[in-house]
Order: structure tokens, then sequence, then C-alpha cells
């Protein structure tokens, strides 16, 4: 026990430390926001360079939101949910821009009273990243279809879209820290995911082909908190 106490405290200094460090860099980058639009309005000639320069600093802005939310993990509060309800609010998030983007959410659910232990908040953020991502790999628009069944002790999620899917050699690299092929990823969207679901004791894998598409298949034991309390 002292060991893990020994662990767990250096790992909230480790997230204090974290937290204290992306409130350092959003600070400046603000004021840098700031000026680069100011150098934007002063001489639009220079319009392609701050142009790159504001697309950096989201960049910037992103890896710390993203990272702060992975060092600084809220308290995970395990409730009964209705399922459907948090996987509906999710895709509700997403309407306007699946409209402006010729994006089609398909969503088949046979589980409309089906009550999942989990945190609401964080699972929804699963479903952002992994819908984020398929409309991501869909620039001209396509079909994203979900699925949810309960199955056995488990509910499986299933998300589907029919993108640029994920070359073999790059499948196996794309749920680590900062991997990206995006011009303004974090890459950290799946390692978030991951994280999420462990705490739920729950699983994704990740099927794709190239010009295809990707389906990512996500578990969920039903009473994780009976095992995560041990
Ligand atoms: P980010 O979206 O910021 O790049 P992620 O961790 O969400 O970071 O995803 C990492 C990489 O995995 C992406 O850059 C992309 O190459 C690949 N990827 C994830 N989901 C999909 C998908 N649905 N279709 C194609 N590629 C994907
Ligand atoms: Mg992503």
């Amino acid at each position: 026990t002292e060991e893990f106490l020994r662990r767990t405290d250096k790992l909230s200094l480790a997230g204090e430390m974290a937290a204290g460090v992306a409130h350092e860099i959003r600070n400046p980058l603000t004021s840098l926001q700031g000026f680069v639009q100011l150098i934007d309005e002063k001489s639009p000639e220079h319009h392609t360079y701050t142009s790159i320069m504001k697309s950096e600093i989201k960049r910037i802005d992103g890896i710390v939101n993203e990272f702060l939310m992975l060092a600084k993990p809220q308290p995970v509060i395990m409730k009964p949910h209705l399922f459907k309800e948090i996987l509906e609010d999710v895709i509700l998030l997403f309407e306007t821009e699946c409209a402006l983007k010729n994006v089609m959410i398909d969503v088949r659910m046979n589980i409309r009273h089906t009550e999942l232990m989990c945190d609401a908040n964080q699972l929804k953020q699963v479903f952002i990243n992994l819908l984020k991502n398929a409309i991501e790999a869909m620039p001209n628009g396509g079909l994203i279809s979900v699925s949810a069944l309960h199955y056995e002790n488990e509910l499986i999620i299933k998300i589907q879209d029919s993108g640029e899917g994920i070359p073999p050699h790059i499948l196996e690299h794309i749920t680590k820290p900062f991997f990206t092929t995006k011009e303004e990823g974090t890459g950290l969207g799946l390692l978030i995911t991951k994280d999420i679901l462990k705490q739920h004791n729950g699983s994704m894998t990740i099927q794709s082909k190239e010009k295809q598409g990707t389906t990512v298949e996500i578990r969920l034991p039903f009473l994780p908190s009976a095992v995560l309390s041990l």
C-alpha cells in the first residue's frame, strides 16, 4: 500500500505541474494570437504567413487543452445512465457540422431502456473523439453508421465511417501520444479515448480498409464498478 500511495502522490503532483505548465503556455499564446490578428489587419499583404501562424497557434491551444485533460483527469463519477441518451446527446452536437460537410449519421440502437454504470461526461468525450475522427476522415462527405446493442453482459457500440481509411502501417501507431496524420491534429484523441475506456473496464478495436472506411468497436461491461472498487 505504501508503494501505491507514493505512486498516486507522484501522479497527482505531475498532474498539478501539467496544469500549471498548460496555464503558463496559454497566457502568452493569447497575446500572440492578438498580435498576429493585428498584423493581419495592418498588413494584409502578409496574410499567407499570418494565416499559417493563426492555425499553428490554434494547434498549440488544442494540444494544451487535450493534454490538460489527460494530465489532470476529472474524478470519475460512476452512476447508472440510460446509454441511449448519452449517445444521442453527442450525435446532436454534430448535427450542424454534419449538415455543412455532407455527412449523414445513421443510428441503430436496440437499447431503449439499457442502463450503464458510467461517467456520462467522460463517455460522451469518447464518442465526441470518435465521431470527430470519422467526420475528419470524410472531407467530401459520406456516411457514419452508429449501432449499439446489448450482448450478454456487454454493450457493443460500433462507429463505422466511409472515409479514407487507415493504411496498415499507420494503424499500429494511431493510439500513441501525439501521433497524428492531420495538419491541425493533436494526436491525443484516441489516447484519451483509450484512457476513459480503461476506467470503465471497456475495450476498443479498430478495423480499417484504405479508401473504404474505418470501423471502431467499443465494448463496455455493464458492471465495471464491481471491478474498479477492489
Ligand atoms: P488526431 O485526430 O488529432 O489526429 P487521434 O488520436 O484522434 O488524433 O487520431 C490519430 C490518427 O488516427 C489520426 O491522425 C488519423 O490518422 C487516424 N484516425 C483515427 N480515426 C480515424 C478514422 N476514423 N479514419 C481514418 N483515420 C483515422
Ligand atoms: Mg482525433
